[in-house]
């Protein structure tokens, strides 16, 4: 069993650009236990208005890592610098490497915002290691049918399996290093396992719902376990209906050096990424 190395709650809602409340549950204090991830930022449901005039961010800048969206309702629309661009819709993924720098902008998807309608999803922020952070910037669009799942009995719900492996069920995202992204959906007293690799930075963020972790302990919606590096299963037992998200990750043992959307080794790149941005080297996008 992994034992649970303490309990934390995400941080008050917040909006990011007019188009995404966002509760943020991985921050930078939580780095050194949480690496290869460097963000998660939680996006409540909302019930936006129509509109014609799509809710989102504008154009900005990222470089040296990769942003990870995960949408459960709504849809988006996102667009960058290097040519890419997609539109999200319930259960896709979309996995943006910003690596050697990129500008990118991300909306609400058009239409979605002219009917209006919940949007709900997550946005995580993946470090690269040193060898990787100049790689070409790269687009997966993982539609929601290419991700496998794993049924939980007695039709208790089931566990997708972005990135990663469980029980010999691989997910499709590819990643610079080794990262499991378990998205789990039970009913009430449904009882699971969930298995990473021993030693992995491992953390379980309750989206919704009450559960019983290893038989001795309860976490509530809101709350996210960060657990002891050693072992590799965690048993759930689920109160009420539940939702949960599961990152784990061979940590990046490097020294991270940021300034916003920048994340590097250290201060000298960050000063020339900097440089790099305002001298318009990382493309155009209006
Ligand atoms: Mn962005």
């Amino acid at each position: 069993m992994k034992k649970i190395k303490y309990i934390r709650k995400a941080a008050q809602p917040h909006m990011v650009g007019d188009g995404f409340k966002v509760r943020t549950f991985i921050s930078s204090a939580m780095w050194k236990d949480m690496s290869p991830f460097l963000m998660l930022d939680y996006i409540e449901p909302v019930n936006y208005l129509p509109t014609e005039h799509p809710r989102g961010v504008d154009v900005h800048p990222h470089k040296g890592f990769e942003t990870v969206s995960i949408l459960w309702e709504g849809a988006l629309a996102h667009e960058d610098s290097s040519g890419g661009k997609g539109k999200l819709f319930a259960g896709d993924v979309q996995w943006m490497t910003a690596g050697a720098g990129i500008l990118h902008k991300e909306f609400h998807e058009e239409e979605f915002s002219r009917k209006g309608g919940v949007l709900h999803g997550a946005q995580l922020w993946v470090n690269l290691p040193a060898k990787d952070k100049s790689t070409a910037p790269a687009y997966q669009d993982i539609r929601s049918a290419t991700i496998p799942e794993i049924k939980l009995e007695d039709e208790k719900g089931k566990i997708r399996i972005i990135a990663g492996e469980m029980n010999g069920v691989k997910g499709p995202a590819n990643t610079f290093t080794r990262i499991n992204i378990f998205d789990a959906h039970a009913t009430a007293d449904a009882s699971f396992d969930l298995h990473v690799v021993d030693g992995d930075h491992t953390t379980l963020l309750v989206l919704k719902g009450t559960i019983h972790i290893n038989d001795h302990q309860t976490a509530r919606e809101g709350e996210m376990l960060v657990f002891e590096d050693a072992g590799s299963s965690i048993h759930i037992q689920t109160n009420n209906e539940t939702h949960l998200l599961l990152l784990s990750g061979e940590p990046i043992t490097e020294p991270v050096a940021a300034y916003g959307p920048f994340v590097m080794n250290t201060q000298q790149e960050i000063m020339q990424a900097i440089d790099d941005y305002n001298a318009g080297k990382f493309g155009v996008l209006n």
